[in-house]
């Protein structure tokens, strides 16, 4: 439903740790022929980067970047999402699909990184999960791991 109702325009990523997963980027209110804005892209590179560094689905997920919050808001409304709270991302885990609010990964709010709302949606996905509490602490603890990773010892070499 989603899917047919919104101008999917899509174009591939040159990761190759994500490339197995189609990702595209989304606007509603695109004319025809008209080209992805660039900060959708940058927003659609960002996500692709992110993705690579924390664990991801090998292959068969959509990702799907909103451009632009006029969208973003169509779609949580399509979605019975309309609750006040500030939605970021979302999983749905039956139809392997992800959106992301692409105007919040370029312009981050205070205290939700990019890297935050990549790695918890990303945990809704590797989890299998709908557990806020849970995929919240596996994303921080992702995003924590990845900025201080565990110095390995230089110990004398097995080879
Ligand atoms: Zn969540």
């Amino acid at each position: 439903m989603l899917r047919s109702s919104t101008a999917l325009l899509l174009f591939m990523c040159s990761l190759s740790a994500v490339a197995q997963n189609e990702i595209s980027a989304s606007s509603l209110f695109l004319k025809p022929g008209e080209p992805v804005p660039q900060e959708c892209q940058q927003a659609a590179q960002l996500f692709a980067h992110l993705a690579a560094i924390y664990p991801h689905p090998k292959s068969g997920w959509h990702f799907v970047i909103v451009c632009d919050d006029n969208s973003w808001d169509a779609v949580m409304q399509k979605m019975g999402l309309v609750d006040g709270l500030t939605h970021y991302g979302e999983t749905e885990i039956d139809r392997r699909i992800t959106l992301f609010r692409g105007r919040k990964l370029i312009h981050p709010d205070t205290g939700v990184s990019p890297e935050f709302i990549v790695a918890h949606e990303l945990a809704h996905i590797m989890l299998h999960s709908r557990n806020e509490q849970i995929v919240d602490l596996t994303a921080r603890k992702w995003v924590e791991n990845f900025r201080n990773p565990i110095v390995q010892s230089k110990g004398p070499s097995n080879y």
